[in-house]
């Protein structure tokens, strides 16, 4: 079953989300060639709980970290290892906070230093598919538009999308009804109504949509070990636009400044 939230139980929601965007803004800005994962994961869960909140993911199922770091060829759900980020990697930093009875649930795939102009495409392309997702969560669609909008946009890209991970309901929980897949068909699933809340999340892979799940018993890699990108946003669906709960607002004020020092 599905269910709306109250606009009071929104705004709670909102600002969890918006807690994880800051979030992902300081974990912005110290990514580059050379910081581990781990040191990410650090300043994440200290950042997290100096702002009165939980993090969702520590513990989750017995996850043993604040942050999903995934890099390269990891799809979601890596763990934060020691390993040094190189030049030429990404990185999809998946965060999740709980405050005040409600999670939030937001990631980013980060450039690390240079990567190939092929790369960077993926990301772009990434990227839409969720705009293009969030633009089919309103009242009166289906799930099933949200899945078709992404998966066409990748598809049509020559991208791979994953079929076994999907965006969910977000709440008091942090996956709730209904399941939201990065694929679909039209006109078909659960009817989306006013006030019902999302996380959508695209994963979508350089190559083939074939994926492993490591021995680490977390960790999702794409088979033909090719990068994998992954975006996520939280909204509410509404009546002819969705609004946005989360933001990459501060993440992309950080990338902005980090470029302006570059160049
Ligand atoms: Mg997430
Ligand atoms: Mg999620």
């Amino acid at each position: 079953m599905i269910h709306a939230k109250t606009e009071e139980e929104i705004e709670i929601l909102r600002q969890s989300s918006l807690l994880v965007g800051k979030t992902l803004a300081e974990v912005a800005a110290l990514i580059e060639p050379g910081v581990s994962p781990l040191a990410l994961d650090k300043i994440a869960e200290e950042f997290i709980k100096d702002h009165g909140a939980h993090p969702a993911f520590l513990g989750f199922h017995g996850f043993p970290n604040s942050l999903c770091c995934s890099v390269n060829e990891q799809v979601v759900h890596g763990i934060p290892t020691s390993k040094p980020l190189e030049n030429g990697d990404i990185i999809s930093v998946d965060c999740g906070v709980y405050m005040n009875g409600y999670y939030g649930d937001s990631a980013y795939t980060f450039e690390v230093g240079e990567v190939t102009p092929e790369v960077k495409k993926l990301l772009q392309v990434t990227k839409e598919c969720l705009e293009k997702g969030i633009q089919e969560a309103i009242a009166g669609n289906r799930v099933g538009d949200i899945g078709f909008a992404i998966q066409q946009h990748a598809e049509s890209n020559g991208f791979g999308v994953v079929r076994e991970l999907v965006g969910h309901g977000l709440g008091k929980n942090l996956h709730e009804a209904p399941e939201v897949p990065n694929y679909g068909k039209r006109g078909r699933g659960v009817k989306l109504i006013e006030g019902l809340t999302l996380a959508i999340e695209p994963m979508i892979n350089l190559g083939t949509k074939e994926i492993n799940q490591l021995s680490d018993g977390w960790t999702i890699v794409t088979k033909d070990k090719k990068v994998s990108a992954h975006y996520e946003h939280d909204v509410v669906v509404r009546k002819g636009k969705a609004e946005l709960l989360s933001t990459f607002e501060y993440v992309e004020q950080v990338l902005a400044k980090k470029k302006e020092r570059v160049n």
